[in-house]
């Protein structure tokens, strides 16, 4: 089905939001974005863009503007907390020559898809918060914020954690605090560091440090399991010294990180459903609104871009778009399930704590990426290798 002028109101104007704006537009549809914030921008932090991702940005036409924001990542690198001794280690210079990996500023990508969106001719209008959405057979109304109600004919929810549309969708299903935290921030770079995701680990904490913009800046991502609830949300502020104190037993490399930390945020973990119900008539979801996952497999946001460009190929191969949110769903649920599955499973192994079950799962670990290293790249390849724009 030719997509040519049918009007498309995408809910949100994050990564996911923009990179589907952008996949229809360049199909031919009128696409307006709704965003609550008053600019296009976003929190200061990182983002791992891995190859399956890539292959999106790509698609779109953005990897040459992405790859001149941020860096390429050479290798991912498990180590010791305490004695920084490496136990586990992806070279990502054995990845075919068209899978790139990419650290980059969260800023930085939303700006270059924001460009990118607004050459396709999609309009993105800021301060347009949706305050509710509702239902009633084929049509969705939207409440706005501002007192307007509006009935777009195609409604696609890219509006993260705390959709409107999934709940119209699926109802309100409270999420539940998986007892860990993490703490983020970026520090100046020294200069010297590697092209290299680093995760230190130890006993129910872990530490990812990767540069960004040029190797000028370092992002740090730090987690801790705890009892002791934190917010969901990024704009948590939270003392340096907290941070500090729960990786004072880390090796000298770690507390060279974080003595340079002036500001930091904190963020309570939640693990959402991944929802039943991702489109009902003309409407759909998708990226967080449609199944939230947790950082550990650094996919949240490559899953939004796969989402973004199965959804408009969905439309434009299908008759009818009813059919089109269809199968964009069956393309979907499977494999989003099953990366968000690995990510929860994934704090497990970072987090054990000493003795003899960690000596044995280490010992196994490096053994693994120092005999067979393609081999260890080769298990992350039904993530990585994965690539929709082919599909
Ligand atoms: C610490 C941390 C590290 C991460 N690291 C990685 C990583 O390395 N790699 C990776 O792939 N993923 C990572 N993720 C996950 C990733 O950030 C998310 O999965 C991704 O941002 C989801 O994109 P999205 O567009 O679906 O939602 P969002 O990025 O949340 O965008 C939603 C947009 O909708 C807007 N919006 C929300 N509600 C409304 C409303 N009512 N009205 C109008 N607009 C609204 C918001 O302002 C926002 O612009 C990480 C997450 C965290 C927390």
């Amino acid at each position: 089905m030719a997509l040519d002028k049918q009007q498309i109101t995408v809910l949100g104007g994050g990564i996911g939001g923009l990179a589907a704006a952008t996949a229809l537009a360049q199909r031919g549809a009128q696409v307006t974005v709704l965003e609550q914030a008053d600019a296009i921008t976003e929190v200061g932090a990182g983002l791992q863009i891995g190859p399956n991702g890539f292959a999106v940005i790509r698609a779109l036409g953005v990897g040459e503007a992405l790859a001149q924001c941020s860096v390429r990542g050479q290798g991912m690198c498990l180590l010791n907390g305490t004695t920084a001794a490496p136990v586990f280690q992806l070279d990502f210079q054995r990845f075919a020559a068209d899978q790139h990996y990419y650290f980059v500023h969260r800023a930085d990508l939303v700006n270059v898809l924001a460009h990118t969106a607004q050459q396709a001719g999609v309009e993105i209008m800021l301060s347009q918060q949706v305050a509710d959405v509702t239902l009633q057979g084929d049509t969705t109304q939207i409440q706005m914020a501002k007192g307007e109600v509006l009935t777009p004919d195609i409604v696609i929810g890219a509006d993260g954690l705390h959709s409107k549309l999934r709940v119209a969708l699926n109802g309100d299903r409270p999420p539940f605090f998986t007892k860990q935290v993490a703490w983020r921030t970026v520090i100046p770079a020294t200069g010297d560091e590697p092209a290299v995701a680093k995760v230190y680990m130890g006993a129910g904490r872990h530490l990812v440090v990767y540069p960004l913009r040029g190797g000028t800046m370092l992002n740090i991502v730090a987690v801790q399991e705890r009892d002791e609830w934190a917010a969901e949300g990024w704009n948590f502020q939270d003392d340096p010294a907290n941070l500090q104190r729960v990786f004072a037993d880390f090796g000298s490399e770690v507390q060279a990180l974080l003595a340079r930390v002036q500001t930091v945020y904190l963020w309570g973990l939640f693990r959402h459903p991944v929802a039943a119900k991702w489109h009902s008539g003309r409407s759909a979801i998708l990226g967080d609104a449609a199944h939230p996952t947790l950082p550990f497999m650094a996919q949240g946001a490559v899953m939004a871009l796969e989402d973004a460009w199965v959804l408009a190929d969905s439309l434009e191969k299908a008759d009818a778009i009813e059919t089109g949110l269809r199968n964009y769903q069956t393309r979907r649920h499977t494999r989003a399930s099953k990366v968000i599955d690995a990510a929860s499973k994934n704090a497990r192994n970072y987090h054990l704590p000493a003795g003899p079950m960690r000596l044995a799962a280490h010992a196994a670990l490096k053994l693994g990426s120092t005999v067979a290293p393609s081999l260890a790249l080769k298990k992350f390849d039904w993530i990585y290798g994965h690539d929709v724009t082919q599909s």
